[in-house]
């Protein structure tokens, strides 16, 4: 292994103090590329979830009234001290998330660039001022923070998902509770350290790491000080929030679940297409919202785009992301590996061919960690399991088809709206495509689509609200329209 991580032990920040959990409890940390210990974290209590609460609400007032140029100024310093501590976090993400240490290090500079953008956009809150229909009337028409906002992320991307709400949440001017995957939490700490270091005052973001995730979203939903939710993980349980949050009525951001098809028309560039799907389908061991999980080939190109990739994955070393070299790391644990091996013998037994891949690593260097083969499924229909359900592993299933019309048929035929790819030469095609399916994200000849200056989001059960882009700091603030009235007669 390259550089390994000394023993992590972090602490909650509640109200700028770095602290244990009431009563004490921890939980570990584990590597799940060798089954070591990494480190641990307080497992916190509802007093404890509570605490972080009237910490974020006491830190409010200041906080929304603290000039936009200086919350500028504190999320680009933070920016710059993720970048300055790049190969900490990275190490640290890699030892308790997989994934290679470059991806780590790319993730660490994706997640600053989150605080760089909305510090930009912190800068540009603007209202209106309406024609007013009764012209005695003035009309003012504000944007103002949501107040107390709580953030819950996923273990797949444990820094930027958490930068994507914070970033924006900071600059809207509210004050944030966050709760990171309970896989994850080491690299979140990390990451509050840098907005703490950057001189965020006490109580604006706040931590609490806990293995009772439902315990903290019911505090957290029955608290009326917290004014918003903004959640990325499954659909599953963004539908439970959805319920959760009409008691309430809480504003609520869902990033869920996605099952992008990726699709390669005949006239493609076919290099092109190969480095696409591999992008997309294998970065993070499959395990990305974005992935693709259907690759639909046009029948004429179908057989030489088959054996191109094959050739391609076949040469992807899988082993530790701290060791040189790897590019396929272990998944988050044994019940990833799992279902990615069930999508595998389903589509098997269904009739599909097995064209690369499709076993568990369990020998030698891989024998306590959770890995799988990069695989490749020739032959997927409609009714396997890997057409309809997220797979969230290193395994791509390829489709022939004929017709355009066929190929978005299929493509739209999904509960899931998140991401969706094509690779064309024939700009009509492209437009033409790029409108016709039902996702929120479209790559076009691109296999990486994710960036800070842009509305990253789903339609259907993929979610909804966006995250980054111009409209990403719109989830953080309330519009509210001022009627002055008898301006006119005075
Ligand atoms: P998950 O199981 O839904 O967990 C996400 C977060 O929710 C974690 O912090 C988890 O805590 C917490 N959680 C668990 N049970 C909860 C409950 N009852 N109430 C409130 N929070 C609860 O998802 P995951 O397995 O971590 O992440 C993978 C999923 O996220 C995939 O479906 C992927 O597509 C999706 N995702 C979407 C996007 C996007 O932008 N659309 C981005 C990344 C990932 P614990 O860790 O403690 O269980």
């Amino acid at each position: 292994m390259a550089t390994t991580m000394p023993n992590l032990d972090e602490q909650l920040l509640i109200g700028g103090t770095w602290t244990d959990a009431t009563g004490g409890a921890r939980f570990d940390v584990t590597d799940p590329g060798s089954g070591a210990t990494v480190g641990s974290v307080p497992n916190a209590t509802q007093a404890d979830v509570t605490a972080a609460i009237d910490a974020a609400a006491a830190a409010l007032p200041g906080w929304r009234s603290t000039p936009a140029l200086q919350r500028a100024r504190i999320l680009r310093k933070s920016a710059d001290l993720m970048r300055e501590r790049a190969v900490e976090i990275a190490t640290c993400m890699t030892s308790e998330q997989g994934k290679p240490l470059a991806e780590a290090k790319g993730e660490v500079e994706y997640a600053a660039s989150f605080f760089e953008w909305f510090a930009g956009e912190a800068e540009r809150v603007y209202g209106q001022v309406v024609s007013p229909m009764n012209t005695n009337n003035r009309v003012l028409v504000l944007r103002q923070p949501v107040g107390v906002v709580a953030a819950i992320t996923p273990w797949n991307f444990p820094a930027a998902m958490m930068t994507r709400k914070l970033g924006p949440a900071m600059a809207a001017g509210c004050t944030s509770v966050v709760k990171p995957a309970s896989a994850t939490p080491l690299t979140a700490a990390l990451v509050l350290r840098c907005i703490e270091d950057a001189g965020a005052p006490a109580g604006v973001v706040n931590l609490v790491t806990s293995r009772d995730a439902g315990m903290v979203a019911n505090t957290i939903f029955t608290d009326a000080r917290v004014k918003k939710i903004s959640f990325t993980g499954s659909t599953e349980i963004g539908k439970d929030l959805i319920r959760a949050s009409a008691h309430q009525v809480k504003r609520l951001s869902l990033e869920l679940g996605g099952h992008a098809p990726y699709i390669i028309f005949e006239d493609a560039d076919l290099d092109e297409a190969i480095e696409g799907l591999i992008a997309s389908k294998y970065r993070n061991a499959g395990q990305t919202c974005v992935c693709a999980n259907r690759a639909y080939v046009q029948r004429s190109i179908y057989d030489d785009f088959l054996a191109r990739l094959v050739k391609r994955v076949s040469e992807m070393p899988v082993g530790h992301g701290l060791t040189e070299g790897t590019v396929i790391g272990p998944m988050i644990n044994e019940a990833a590996v799992e279902k990615a091996d069930e999508h595998v013998q389903d589509a098997l037994a269904k009739g599909a061919k097995l064209a690369y891949g499709g076993h568990r690593l369990t020998e030698g260097e891989y024998a306590n960690g959770a890995y799988y083969e990069p695989t490749v499924i020739d032959g997927v229909t409609p009714d396997m399991l890997i057409h309809h359900e997220e797979t969230f592993g290193p395994v791509a299933g390829l489709t022939a088809f004929d017709t355009e019309d066929e190929v978005i048929a299929l493509a739209n035929s999904s509960e899931y709206g998140l991401a969706s790819y094509f690779h064309t030469k024939d700009y009509a095609r492209l437009l033409r495509v790029a409108e016709r399916l039902e996702y929120g994200i479209v790559g076009a000849n691109a296999g990486i689509i994710s960036a800070a200056n842009v509305p990253f989001g789903g339609v259907k059960e993929s979610g909804y609200g966006r995250e980054g882009g111009s409209v990403g700091i719109d989830e953080y603030l309330d519009v509210k329209y001022v009627l002055i009235g008898a301006v006119g007669t005075v």
